[in-house]
């Protein structure tokens, strides 16, 4: 493997990497670099935790390192499909931006406007943004898109599932058509395929799979618990470090162990049915952005959100059916990630969990759990919860009305679990 200086990145960006233990680059980076870097169209397919951050991130800074800064006008953008990935992205790089002398911004929704325009109208030279705020921003002339010669789109598949291409597209258009394009993405087909066609010049590809150690693995657990102790044993498990969701059968249920974790001194929510939407979409944006670790979930509700780095999902209640069991174990081990998922059994439980999980074609590993148990926090990192009582959550907007009038072909929605 080339060292990092072989690959052609700039010395202050070596220095950095060595500095913070990075030893040699990653196959997508060794792989990518000397092409991006001398200024080539780039498309890549690499999956979260093959290093493709720092792949096309690096190439972006290098490419722009010793030119000007002007208000409102940055020389180097990255799209990508969230909010977190957003943050991710510009924690990742704005290490490397500092040595270079380079300064980022994000640019996403949820966040302040006006501190945004703000940074923009100080001068950056490069916005990590996703497609919504940043066409805001185009629109309100808050940002010119005219000067960027380089233009990193990361996950454009998922940008894709998300309905994201028009303004991606729009984006692109109001760069200059001259200017260089690294594509990163899973898949390559359909949309994605088109977008590459249309705004990406004579481009290599580059096609890494992740370094070993980091392919998907879904890990299966029953852990027997005693009725009585089930209750410390959601606590502790909930006091774990990481996203953890709790499956719950009913609302009820749902807001009762909220209440419960919460007087326990853990930060949960909960997301059912039974919310407002926009209050369901506050719980799963606390979620995905950390602020709320633990989710208390009903099945409908959680069923296509989609949070990545879940590293733990708990049955609470068994899965109605092996088709829930799979559900809620997808919210885990997305692209890339491990991920655990634990059903809890009490003993009346286990004849129809044992047929659930024969039936979900699972083989769960099994263990009892107890309280402090040792096998308990080996598996779940379960911790002893603070015990220091939380406010109650934010009071919760009214409950959907369960009776509305039924308008001929309207009302499609889903009833709410
Ligand atoms: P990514 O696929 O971009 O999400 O990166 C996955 C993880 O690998 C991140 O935690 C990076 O900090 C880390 N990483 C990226 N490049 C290297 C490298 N050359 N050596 C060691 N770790 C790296």
């Amino acid at each position: 493997m080339p060292t990092f200086a072989e690959l052609g990145l700039p010395a202050p960006v070596v220095a950095a990497l060595a500095e913070r233990g990075f030893e040699a680059p990653f196959p997508i980076q060794a792989a990518t670099w000397p092409d991006a870097l001398a200024g080539r169209d780039l498309l890549g397919r690499g999956q979260t935790g093959s290093g493709k951050t720092l792949a096309f991130g690096l190439a972006v800074l290098a490419r722009l390192a010793g030119g000007r800064r002007t208000p409102q006008r940055p020389r180097g953008l990255v799209l990508v499909p969230t909010r977190e990935l957003a943050q991710q992205v510009d924690e990742a790089l704005v290490p490397f931006a500092a040595v270079l002398g380079l300064r980022t911004t994000v640019v996403v929704g949820g966040l302040s406007f006006a501190k945004q325009a703000a940074d923009l109208r100080r001068g950056v030279d490069l916005v990590v943004a996703t497609p919504g705020r940043l066409t805001d921003h185009v629109q309100q002339r808050t940002i010119d898109l005219g000067d960027i010669s380089v233009t990193a789109l990361d996950e454009a598949d998922r940008m894709a599932d998300m309905g994201f291409l028009p303004q991606v597209r729009a984006i692109l258009d109001r760069t200059p058509a001259d200017g260089q394009r690294l594509l990163f993405s899973a898949t390559l087909d359909g949309a994605v395929g088109a977008l590459v066609t249309r705004y990406l010049t004579d481009p290599v590809t580059r096609s890494v799979a992740p370094p070993t150690g980091s392919v998907t693995t879904m890990e299966h657990h029953l852990l027997h618990v005693d009725g009585e102790a089930k209750q410390q044993v959601v606590a502790e498990i909930a006091a774990r470090d990481g996203r953890t969701i709790l499956f719950v059968r009913t609302k009820h249920g749902a807001d009762k162990l909220v209440k419960r974790l919460r007087r326990d001194g853990i930060v949960a929510g909960a997301l059912h049915g039974g919310k407002a939407q926009n209050a369901r979409t506050r719980a799963i944006e606390a979620f995905r952005s950390g602020s709320v670790p633990v989710l208390v979930a009903t099945d409908v509700a959680a069923r296509g959100i989609h949070v990545d780095d879940v590293g733990l999902v708990v049955h609470v209640d068994p899965p109605a059916d092996p088709k829930d069991y799979l559900h809620r174990a997808g919210r885990t081990a997305r692209a890339g990630e491990n991920g655990v998922v634990v059903t809890l059994v009490t003993p009346e439980e286990r004849h129809d969990v044992d047929r659930m999980t024969r039936q979900a074609g699972i083989r769960p590993a099994r263990a009892e759990a107890v309280p402090g148990g040792a096998e308990l926090v080996r598996i779940t990192g379960a911790r002893e919860p603070s015990g220091v009582p939380l406010a109650p959550p934010a009071p919760a907007a009214p409950p959907q009305r369960s009776r509305r009038p039924q308008r001929p072909g309207g009302n499609r929605r889903r009833r709410a679990a």
